[in-house]
């Protein structure tokens, strides 16, 4: 298939323009160093390092340590708390969170909400900070490397202004995060095995801990918007990976969370990979946080179920590709499954309304037909083009 392009083609289309397309005016000097050099070392100066001097336990702990404290900073504190307000926490909750969240260095929390707060309102529009449409390298990185506008205002977290906690970090982002993001870590490496040790703890709980840190931050907003299902609503690109949610601390529901970004869970399903929410949850039962914010499983049963209704609006043209293509059988178990739909919804959605209990049976009934249709239209997509 491949035609090899004559040298001056490539040359041009590899250099040339792709140089020359760059809006240098607009990039973010101080950010775009700072990745470029967090990046470069990650990929060579770490696997120089382990392959000259090998690891020991105490690196490799040390490693473990600080990405975790960071990763749930950014996932349980960044996000689920300050962001989405999902529930409430005490001070030392609050203050961990946010003393190991700088060390992501990804901005104060203040910053990082604001931005997040303006992706959930706009998600795939302009003003979205990292917006899919325009690309999965801008929404995973670029957005950072370059300010296409002027500075917007942060007055979407003014609620978080009122924290001292929230605006004392944010005063002080950058020494924390130098002090306990690479100090402690080159400190105790020293400790530990003199000069080697330092450059060590420096490289791995610091340099690659950081790089390891943020991507797993930036799939959310690249491949989380463009990999998984979306089972919750196609109102907007998240989607649903279990698969990121094992890179991400849990967050790989992300067209659970844009539904339903006020609940504490992503992944809400028992049976779903979310370290994230099994913190919450732990931290509740010692006390230290409140408030939990949880969707009513009624609620989430009625998105699904309303996205399958969605997927199942077919016009006369694909009603009857159905019966020719596939037989009058598939086509009657169509029909079969779609009114069993309708009635569960019907039903789902006034109990709802008048505040009646639905008995944990009756879920769990709407749950296996709704997912029982939608099985079978995710088949006739694979075997017919079928989209509404
Ligand atoms: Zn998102
Ligand atoms: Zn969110």
């Amino acid at each position: 298939m491949s035609k090899k392009l004559p040298h001056r083609q490539l040359a041009t289309f590899m250099q040339i323009p792709l140089i020359s397309r760059i809006p240098w005016d607009r990039v973010n000097w101080t950010t775009s160093i700072f990745l470029a050099v967090i990046n470069t070392l990650a990929l060579t100066a770490v696997p120089l390092y382990i392959w000259h001097y090998g690891l020991d336990w105490f690196q490799a702990g040390l490693f473990f340590f600080f990405y975790m404290a960071t990763g749930f900073s950014i996932t349980l504190g960044y996000h689920r708390l300050f962001s989405h307000l999902s529930f409430k926490a005490k001070s030392p909750v609050k203050m961990a969170t946010l003393l190991f969240g700088a060390c992501a260095f990804e901005n104060s929390a203040l910053d990082w909400c604001s931005d997040h707060r303006k992706h959930h309102k706009h998600v795939d529009h302009d003003d979205d900070p990292y917006d899919i449409s325009k690309g999965f390298l801008w929404a995973h990185i670029g957005w950072l490397l370059f300010k296409l506008g002027p500075e917007e205002p942060m007055d979407n977290v003014n609620d978080l202004r009122r924290d001292p906690l929230v605006m004392w970090q944010h005063r002080w982002c950058i020494p924390i995060a130098i002090f306990l993001g690479f100090g402690l870590p080159v400190l105790l490496g020293f400790l530990w095995s003199g000069a080697v040790g330092a450059l060590g703890g420096f490289l791995l709980a610091g340099v690659l801990r950081v790089f390891a840190v943020q991507h797993s931050t930036f799939f959310i907003n690249s491949m989380c918007h463009s990999v998984g299902t979306r089972p919750y609503s196609t109102r907007c690109s998240a989607r649903d990976s279990a698969v990121m949610a094992l890179f991400t601390f849990g967050e790989g529901y992300h067209n659970y969370h844009h539904e339903f970004q006020h609940d504490y869970r992503n992944g809400v399903k028992r049976s779903n990979f979310d370290p994230t929410k099994w913190s919450i949850w732990t931290l509740e039962k010692l006390g230290l946080v409140s408030d939990l914010r949880r969707v009513p499983d009624e609620k989430i049963l009625l998105a699904e179920m309303q996205e399958t209704k969605r997927r199942a609006t077919l016009n006369t043209d694909q009603h009857a590709s159905i019966s020719a293509v596939l037989g009058q059988q598939m086509h009657d178990l169509f029909h079969q499954l779609s009114d069993r739909l309708s009635a569960n919804y019907a039903a789902i959605e006034k109990a709802m309304a008048e505040k009646v209990e639905v008995s944990r049976h009756v879920m769990e009934n709407c749950r296996r037909e709704t997912r029982e249709f939608a099985a079978l239209l995710s088949d006739l997509e694979r075997r017919l083009p079928l989209t509404a």
